[in-house]
């Protein structure tokens, strides 16, 4: 959102975090990859973006918790699979996507969405497509990977982080059902 009166703003984004030891398994299989192209994202940044806000007024945060709060969530832990490994050309882009997305996390992504349509002066949210970001600034082809990629996000809460110089963090989180 614009701060024409200066106002301090936080780059804020929904997501899934990544437990460390799935970090570190993906972060590995990367390895074997042997990529010679782009910038590799930080094993620690890993997560599945559900929505980004972009910049948002630090005034406003504690309105976006609330409604966030009132979001229905999963009844239980959701298990996404990341399945693909994929080039997004136009976002120069390398990801783990999911080849099928589970019917829960779409509707906690279309209840974020409309929880957070008051927050929102940018565009219309784009299509939501699951993916974990391996490499920024990524422009060549799809790698061969000995392993097929075979990953199971496992995630019991979402998460509204900051992101700030390259790095995320953690401002608020809204347990599943039953965590
Ligand atoms: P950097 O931009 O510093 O290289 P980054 O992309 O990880 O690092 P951000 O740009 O703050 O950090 O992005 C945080 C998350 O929001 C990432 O998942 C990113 O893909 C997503 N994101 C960033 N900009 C947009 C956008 N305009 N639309 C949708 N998602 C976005
Ligand atoms: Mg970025």
């Amino acid at each position: 959102m614009s701060d024409e009166t200066h106002e301090p703003t936080k780059r804020l984004f929904f997501a899934l975090d990544c437990a460390p030891a799935q970090r570190k398994a993906i972060a590995q299989w990367r390895s074997a990859l042997q990529l010679r192209a782009g910038r590799p994202v930080p094993a620690e940044n890993f997560h599945l973006t559900l929505l980004f806000l972009g910049s948002v007024g630090v005034a406003q945060i504690a309105e976006i918790c609330t409604a966030a709060g009132k979001v229905a969530v999963p009844a239980g832990p959701l298990r996404i699979e990341l399945d693909r490994l994929d080039v997004w050309r136009r976002a120069g882009a390398l990801v783990l996507a999911s080849q099928q997305a589970a019917p829960q996390l779409l509707r906690l992504v279309y209840g974020l969405e409309q929880a957070m349509l008051p927050f929102r002066l940018e565009d219309a949210p784009k299509e939501f497509r699951p993916h974990l970001t391996l490499m920024r600034d990524y422009r060549a082809p799809v790698p061969e990977s000995a392993t097929a990629p075979e990953f199971f996000l496992r995630a019991d809460r979402f998460v509204l982080f900051e992101s700030h110089k390259g790095r995320y963090r953690a401002l608020a989180e809204w347990p599943f059902g039953g965590a």
